[in-house]
């Protein structure tokens, strides 16, 4: 186990945050309990004094195949297993062309584009806790809209493997993501409420496009919080807030956070 000094105003996708140490964990190393696990911060929002962290290194970054199953490291990233899948000709996992993330973030997240979600082609995960690791077939985690309950690591995941990658979807992928904004954010801050669309909500109360120092909610999509250059930790955090008081009030729909926000 070793420890990586990370800028998080660089390394997360929303470019928010300080330096911080992270513990990186390698095969062989305990899990320690307390510190929060990472991937690779495209759904996190740091405070400038988050609590303590912890990695997977680079022992759980890989990719393979045995038998009919596809085994994936928790650490990998969701671009080298688009490209794998592509490589041989695997079916399932083609939304991952336009999802950033690790294996692990994936999986905790349950992350999807609409109806694809990975928890569909899932078979099984080993989850580390401690010195403990279980293997659990995916019927025994519960799972659902953007969440999965995993207690521990995520250290490795295994899919079905089902030949024939289908090319035609990463055009429908790639369309899905039109009105996505170019500037750094966290994907969709709010998880839709049933039978509706945070971004609709947002914009409804009159936020879309509002600003708050660097920070804004996007005049493209307004569940997306943008950086606009230096944007820091409390202008994200004023805007969460408004955005939840101001739905609440004007709808009486309780917005809840897609991403997680650590301070
Ligand atoms: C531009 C953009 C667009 C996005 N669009 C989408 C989208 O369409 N759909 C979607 O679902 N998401 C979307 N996201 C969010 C993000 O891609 C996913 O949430 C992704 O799964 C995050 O992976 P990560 O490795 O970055 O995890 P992190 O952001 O680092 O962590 C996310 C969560 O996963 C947990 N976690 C991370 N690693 C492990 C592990 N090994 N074991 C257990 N828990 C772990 C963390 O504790 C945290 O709770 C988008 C993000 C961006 C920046």
């Amino acid at each position: 186990m070793h420890t990586k000094s990370i800028d998080f105003s660089k390394y997360s996708s929303i470019k928010v945050g300080s330096i911080a140490d992270v513990m990186v964990i390698e095969k062989g190393d305990t899990i320690p309990q307390e510190p929060y696990i990472i991937g690779g911060a495209n759904n996190l929002l740091l405070s400038p004094h988050p609590p303590p962290l912890m990695m997977l290194g680079k022992d759980f970054d890989f990719i393979t195949t045995e038998g009919n199953e596809l085994i994936v490291g928790g650490a990998t990233k969701s671009g080298r297993i688009f490209s794998f899948v592509k490589k041989h000709d695997i079916a399932g996992l083609e939304f991952l062309s336009h999802l950033p993330g690790t294996l692990g973030g994936l999986v905790a997240m349950n992350a999807g584009l609409k109806s694809y979600e990975i928890f569909n082609v899932l078979n099984s995960l080993t989850i580390a806790n401690g010195e403990i690791k279980t293997s659990l077939p995916k019927d025994a985690i519960k799972h659902g809209y953007r969440f999965a309950q995993i207690n521990g690591v995520v250290i490795e995941a295994r899919f079905e493997l089902r030949r024939g990658f289908d090319a035609a979807l990463i055009e429908e992928f790639k369309a899905m993501r039109t009105n996505q904004p170019p500037q750094p954010s966290a994907g969709s801050v709010f998880k839709n409420p049933q039978g509706d669309y945070a971004g609709r909500l947002i914009e409804a109360v009159g936020l879309k496009g509002t600003r708050a120092g660097d920070m804004a909610w996007s005049d493209i999509h307004a569940n997306f919080l943008v950086n606009l250059g230096g944007g820091c930790f409390e202008d994200a955090l004023y805007l969460i807030n408004l955005a939840k008081q101001r739905v609440k009030e004007g709808f009486g729909i309780e917005l809840h956070e897609e991403i997680e926000i650590l301070q």
